[in-house]
C-alpha cells in the first residue's frame, strides 16, 4: 500500500469544488496559468475552451460552498482506498516537503472541480487539464484529467502517476516562491524558457518523490511506481503528443520538452533529492 499505517490526512489542504460548477461566463478569458500540458494536446485551445464555456454557461451556477472531505479522508485507510483521499494525501506530502527545503514556503491549496472553475487567473474549464494559478497561489485539478492521461495520452496511469502530475504542479508553486516563474514569457521552442520552467517543475517532482518517506505519509517508493510516474512523464511530452496528433514533430512550438527530456528531469531529481540539481535554466538542454 503506498500510504504509511497511521498517517493522518490533512483534507484542509483541498477544497473540493466537484459539481459546485463555477460560474463561467461565454468567452471567458483565462490568463497567467501554469499547465500541465500544452493546450491544444487535450483536444483544445484557448478559443475551444471559451466556446465550451457558451455550454456551460447554461448549465452551472457559482458561488456554492466546497464539499466536506474532513469526514471521509482522515487516514491511510481513506487514501489507499479512494482516489480523492489518495490525491489529498499528496498533497499533503508534497506540502510536508518543501517548507524542510524551501525556506518561507507557504502553504497553497488544491481546487477540486468539475468541468469549470473560477479562479484568479479567471475561468477555467477542465479542457486545459491541471493547472497552477499564480495569483491566487493554488493548484486546479479535475480528477477526470487521470482517465484523459491513460485514454488520450496513452499512459499506463496508476496511483504514482497521479503523483507526478500533483508535484509537478506543486513545483510550480515552488518556482512562484523562488522567483522562477516570472520569466515566463510565453515563448515556445525546445530551448525556450517555458520548456525549461516545465522541466524544472518536473525535477522538482522528482526532488520530492526522492524525500516522500521522510514526510511520513508514505511508504518507501517501490520500482513500479517509479515506472509510473516516469510513464506519466514521458506521455506529457510534446513530441510524443505532437507525433500523435501532427503526425510529425516541430520542436519550434514546444513548450513543455520532450518526452525524454520531462523523464531525464524527474530522474535527475530523483536521484538526487536536491532541488539545487534542478537548475534547467542554465543546462544544455
Ligand atoms: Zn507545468
Amino acid at each position: 500500500m503506498t500510504f504509511r499505517r497511521g498517517t493522518r490526512l490533512d483534507p484542509g489542504q483541498v477544497r473540493d469544488m466537484r459539481g459546485r460548477g463555477g460560474m463561467v461566463a461565454a468567452g471567458g478569458g483565462l490568463g497567467g496559468i501554469i499547465v500541465l500540458v500544452a493546450v491544444l494536446l487535450l483536444g483544445g485551445s484557448p478559443q475551444d475552451a471559451a466556446t465550451l464555456t457558451g455550454i456551460l454557461d447554461r448549465t452551472t451556477v457559482g458561488n456554492e460552498s466546497p464539499n466536506d472531505l474532513s469526514q471521509e479522508c482522515q487516514t491511510d485507510v481513506d487514501a489507499n482506498s479512494r482516489e480523492d483521499c489518495r490525491i489529498i494525501g499528496y498533497v499533503n506530502s508534497v506540502q510536508a516537503y518543501w517548507p524542510t527545503a524551501v525556506e518561507g514556503y507557504t502553504l497553497a491549496p488544491t481546487t477540486f472541480f468539475t468541468d469549470a472553475i473560477n479562479t484568479g487567473c479567471g475561468q477555467a474549464t477542465s479542457a486545459v487539464g491541471p493547472f497552477y494559478c499564480p495569483n491566487d497561489d493554488s493548484v486546479y485539478i479535475d480528477l477526470g484529467f487521470f482517465d484523459t492521461l491513460e485514454t488520450q495520452f496513452g499512459a499506463e496511469g496508476g496511483p504514482f502517476a497521479e503523483a507526478y502530475v500533483i508535484a509537478h504542479e506543486y513545483g510550480h508553486h515552488v518556482q512562484d516562491l523562488l522567483g522562477t516563474l516570472t520569466g515566463q514569457t510565453g515563448d515556445t521552442g525546445a530551448e525556450s524558457q517555458s520548456v525549461r520552467i516545465e522541466l524544472q517543475a518536473d525535477c522538482f517532482a522528482g526532488v520530492w518523490a526522492s524525500n516522500a518517506v521522510e514526510t511520513g505519509y508514505l511508504n518507501p517508493i517501490t520500482p513500479d511506481q517509479v515506472a509510473q510516474a516516469l510513464d506519466a512523464a514521458a506521455a506529457v511530452g510534446d513530441d510524443r503528443i505532437q507525433q500523435q496528433t501532427q503526425g510529425g514533430i516541430t520542436p519550434d512550438t514546444w513548450t513543455h520538452g520532450s518526452s525524454a527530456e520531462r523523464q531525464q528531469w524527474f530522474r535527475t531529481g530523483l536521484d538526487g533529492g536536491d532541488p539545487r540539481d534542478c537548475d534547467t535554466f542554465s543546462a544544455d538542454l
